[in-house]
């Protein structure tokens, strides 16, 4: 018999459509995948290079549990640098990828039937991280509206004595909108009134357009910071998500007890693909502006041809690479053989019959949305989206 935990939790649904539509393009299909959650371009060269130096100079053994000093170094001035936060070595973590950092936050924090407010839409691992402590997710609606920003009034009504933790992800997965300083100012605040913890996942923070601006809500003032783990890493920024490094920052015993966890697991997060991020950090950041530029250029082909389509709405998403158009009035309707009822039905119909890979929007709690990834050429986005806009047009 397995045990009861296993039965909680569900496969990452993004992986799965991505899985899925990665099967069709082996049998032969033409696929438009915009399930994916990952940078299409490869990591860039000199991080590369320094990867095969460490393996060369035979930098191959255990390294310290939480990561290399050079690493906590390099990452300290990162936030210094980017966010005008101060951290010492202490309040540093380095795990394997900043999913393992959310992993071993949620073992660190989450006691059995503690509450963990989780705005939707949400990115798929959150709510199943914190049953997996036997938690539990109190998921909070946002709107449209507001940009899916969660505002304070409603917040402060899901609050009991029970809650220990909120997690914040801005720039979002899915939807791509971020915080204004304001919102992270109510948050923060009622978050300090009621003692609980805010977990910041702040993964796309290089990735901005427009005139927007990242705010970590650590930033605010000193004791926010003393109440808020900031999650980030290199998967995004740098297009490195299989080297699995990513990292947190917080109050050194939150860090310590996570460090403690990760002993006991996985230890070390890879020593070679340490020093690779140390190289990211520390080296030129051209590669990064010229990657957000690629991107915000397909953000706006994406937003406008979507925008064409009768009957889909989409906002301008100021960062990440998602658009999260609005397909609620295609729900409810029909054609040969597919009956639309929900963003998983229409999915299924979109890959099985269009050919285009998106994820629905129940995967992030958002019903009747889709999230599509403009982590692809402009020539896909194009090919994709008119695939898209033919197979809307048979539905009745
Ligand atoms: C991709 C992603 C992560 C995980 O990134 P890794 O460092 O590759 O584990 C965490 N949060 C969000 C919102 C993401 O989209």
């Amino acid at each position: 018999m397995l045990a009861e935990r296993t039965g909680k939790i569900k496969p990452s649904p993004t992986l799965a459509v991505d899985s899925r539509a990665k099967e069709l393009k082996a049998k032969g299909y033409d696929i438009v995948n915009f399930g994916v959650g990952e940078p299409d371009f490869d990591t860039p060269e000199h991080i590369k290079e320094a990867a095969i130096k460490a393996v060369k100079e035979g930098f191959t053994k255990y390294t310290p549990v939480g990561g290399i000093d050079e690493l906590k170094e390099a990452i300290i001035e990162k936030f210094e640098r980017d966010n005008g936060l101060k951290y010492s070595k202490e309040n540093i973590i380095v795990s394997c990828g900043a999913k393992h950092s959310l992993y071993n936050i949620a073992q660190a924090l989450f006691n059995p039937g503690d509450e963990v407010i989780v705005p939707a839409p949400y990115w798929v691992s959150y709510p199943d991280q914190i049953l997996l402590q036997d938690a539990v997710p109190v998921i909070v609606e946002t709107y449209e509206e507001d940009n899916f920003t969660l505002k304070a009034e409603v917040l402060r009504e899901k609050i009991t004595t029970k809650t220990k933790a909120i997690i914040i992800n801005s720039p979002s997965n899915p939807t791509g909108f971020i915080y204004s300083r304001k919102a992270l100012e109510e948050i923060a605040e009622i978050a300090l009134k009621n003692n609980i913890y805010i977990i910041s996942d702040e993964i796309y923070e290089k990735l901005i357009y427009d005139a927007n601006k990242h705010i970590s809500i650590a930033s605010l003032d000193e004791e926010i910071k003393a109440k808020t783990i900031v999650v980030n890493g290199l998967s995004k920024t740098y297009a490195m998500t299989g080297w699995r490094i990513g990292y947190a920052a917080g109050p050194k015993e939150v860090v310590k007890a996570m460090t403690n966890i990760q002993s006991q697991s996985t230890s070390n997060p890879t020593s070679v693909a340490q020093k690779a991020a140390v190289a990211a950090l520390r080296g030129p950041q051209d590669c990064v502006e010229r990657m957000r530029r690629e991107f915000e250029k397909r953000r706006d082909c994406l937003v406008s041809e979507l925008n064409k389509i009768k009957g889909v709405s989409c906002r301008m998403p100021a960062g990440a690479f998602y658009a999260f158009p609005n397909v609620a009035q295609f729900l409810g309707r029909s054609t040969e053989g597919f009956e639309i009822n929900s963003s998983i039905d229409l999915s299924m119909y979109l890959l099985e019959k269009a050919s285009v890979a998106v994820v629905a929007g129940s995967a992030f709690g958002a019903e009747g949305y889709i999230r599509i990834s403009y982590a692809t050429s402009i020539d896909n986005i194009l090919k994709g989206v008119e695939r898209i806009k033919m197979a809307l047009e048979k539905l009745k």
